[in-house]
Parts: C-alpha cells; sequence; structure tokens
C-alpha cells in the first residue's frame, strides 16, 4: 500500500528557562501506509502527543520542531507556509483528540461545524454542504441525521459528540487520520463502538491511521503495527502479533506485564516502577536505564540505537547489540 505519511529524524525541543532543554520528540522516525492502522504507544509523558502535534504542525512556543521531514503524500510539510499548512490541515490529514467538547464549538451547531469545513476546502455552495453533512452525519451513525445537523454540541452524550468528531473529521476525505486517546473519556462500551467506526471508516476511505494510545488493549483489538515510545523516542517498532507474543525492549516487557489478561496472577509484576523522567532531566546513557530491570554498566553511559532485527522489527536496547 501507498506510503501517506513518512517522519524521519524528528526533533522537537522545548526551550525552557535557565537554558534548559526538553527534548521531548527526539529522533523519531514513523510511516504510516494507505489502510493501515499504526498505533504509538507509551505511558503519558513519553511524546506521543507532541508527535502527532508536530505532524499537524500544532506545536507553539517555547516548543520547537528542529529537525526532520515530515512528508505527507510526498510533500514535506515543513517546508509549507501557514497557509498552504492550513489548507493541509482537515483536508489531508485530520485530528481526533480525546475530550470532543473542546474541539467542537459550543455556539454552533453540529451541522454548522461540518458546513464550514466543506466550504473551506471544498467550495461547496450552502445546499450542498448541507446535504454532505447529513450524509456524513448518517455515515457515522446517527440515526436521525436531519436532526442532528440542527443540533448543540451539548445536546449529544460523550459518545456521540465523538461520533460527530469523525465526521468533521472524515468530511475531506483525508488520507491520514490522527487519533490522540480518542476513546480515553469515554465508557468501555462506547470506547469499542468508537474505535469500530474509526477501524471502518480507515477502510472505507482506505485512509492511514495514526493511533495514540497509553492502552494496550486497544492496540490488542486494532493496530496493525505498533511503535512503542519512551522518553520521547521510538524504543521498539514490530507487528501487532509479534509484539504482544514476543516483546523485545524492556520497557516493552514491563508495559505488557501490566496487562492483566496475558500473564498468570503469580508473574504478574504489576506496572513498571517509577515514572518518565521529565524530558529536561534523560539520564547520559538509556533513557529508560533509571527503570530498567536488566541495566548493564554501558546502559548508563550511552544512549542505544534503534536497531533493525528484521525488515519488520526494530529495537533500542544492548541486551540485542553484540559484543
Ligand atoms: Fe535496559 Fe540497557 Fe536495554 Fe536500556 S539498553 S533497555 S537500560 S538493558
Ligand atoms: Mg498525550
Amino acid at each position: 500500500n501507498e506510503t501517506v505519511l513518512d517522519v524521519k529524524d524528528l526533533k522537537t525541543y522545548f526551550y525552557l528557562d535557565d537554558n534548559q532543554v526538553a527534548k521531548a520528540v527526539d529522533d523519531v522516525d514513523l510511516t504510516v501506509r494507505a489502510g493501515e492502522t499504526v498505533a504509538l504507544v507509551g505511558e503519558s509523558g513519553s511524546g506521543k502527543s507532541i508527535t502527532s502535534l508536530s505532524i499537524m504542525q500544532l506545536i507553539n512556543k517555547p516548543g520547537k520542531i528542529v529537525n526532520g521531514e515530515i512528508s505527507l503524500l510526498g510533500r514535506n510539510l515543513l517546508e509549507l507556509t501557514d497557509k498552504q499548512m492550513t489548507k493541509v490541515r482537515g483536508n489531508d490529514v485530520a485530528m481526533i483528540f480525546q475530550e470532543p467538547m473542546t474541539a467542537l464549538n459550543p455556539v454552533y451547531t453540529v451541522g454548522n461545524q461540518i458546513m464550514e469545513v466543506l466550504r473551506k476546502h471544498k467550495n461547496m455552495s450552502k445546499k450542498q454542504a448541507r446535504q454532505r453533512a447529513i450524509d456524513l452525519l448518517k455515515l457515522v451513525g446517527f440515526p436521525r441525521a436531519e436532526e442532528t445537523v440542527n443540533e448543540y454540541p451539548h445536546q449529544l452524550s460523550g459518545g456521540m459528540r465523538q461520533r460527530a468528531m469523525i465526521a468533521i473529521a472524515i468530511s475531506c476525505d483525508p488520507k491520514l487520520l490522527i487519533a490522540d486517546e480518542p476513546t480515553t473519556a469515554l465508557d468501555v462500551t462506547i470506547q469499542a463502538q468508537i474505535l469500530d467506526l474509526m477501524s471502518e471508516m480507515k477502510d472505507r476511505l482506505d485512509m492511514g491511521l495514526l493511533l495514540i494510545t497509553h492502552d494496550l488493549g486497544v492496540v490488542a483489538e486494532y493496530a496493525d503495527r505498533v511503535l512503542v515510545m519512551y522518553g520521547g523516542q521510538i524504543v521498539e517498532q514490530a507487528p501487532k502479533r509479534h509484539l504482544f507474543k514476543d516483546p523485545k525492549h524492556p520497557y516493552t516487557e514491563g508495559l505488557l506485564e501490566s496487562l492483566p489478561s496475558v500473564h498468570k496472577e503469580e508473574e504478574r509484576l504489576g506496572t513498571i516502577k517509577g515514572t518518565v523522567p521529565p524530558a529536561h532531566k534523560f539520564p547520559k546513557g538509556c533513557r529508560f536505564s533509571s527503570r530498567c530491570p536488566h541495566a548493564m554498566e554501558k546502559c548508563f553511559e550511552t544512549n542505544p540505537e534503534l536497531m533493525d532485527l528484521d525488515h519488520e522489527r526494530a529495537v533500542r536496547c544492548y541486551l540485542y547489540t553484540e559484543d
């Protein structure tokens, strides 16, 4: 399948007071192909959201993209003007956030918000845009779309608001959909409905889906490929089936051990001890060394590179290097 998103050597740094630099995203490579769901997984503070905001170019001061290439359908987004990027956002790439109430405008009807996107990007007449809004609302599962189109966000439940967000996101047929913890704020049963809907839309529109989550249950259900992020870097990359069957990086192992379903009770270690160090205080060597049960002397000296194990898998850890 065609590569939709190709990110290379992305570095997004935050320049703090007293000359400290938080390397929130530090040399990240990632690709997403059409029709594929790539999960970016890690604890909060690992750099997942900053990665997605960097792709959308929604990084504000004191943050800055200091290096890299972000190609969407072969176009390097970092070379576009603000005006060109505004056209790309919503049209070629769309994003769904955790809390739809903050992303939806409370003073406009759901229909108006979809129509605004269509009129901005697709030059539709008011009448055409209204009809398309109704069709989109039907597509994402509103049974009475002709009425919903006139309703305000507060008249909808949390799950229905997230459906409305999906309608807005897909309204211009984007090639890439980025979903950042899209269901974290919802009940478990509604979560599955929303993720099923996103997955169905991804197939139907042949989009790439970049799914950002801390929830390995979601990854197990929906991802094709998984990138595990820690300390602003990818530490492991694998097709889903390999990752769950045979995790390589000690951090991935720790994440999987905290999943209740995969281990017997007596083997469970609970969650990994400690927390992700803040991005301006990463350890000198391997960024996971302060929490790793396998840390060796060299782990505290230099940070390992991300190394290919085969053409599908890569890991950043000295346990897999020779010597
Ligand atoms: Fe642990 Fe060392 Fe591997 Fe880092 S490089 S994950 S500290 S064993
Ligand atoms: Mg986040």
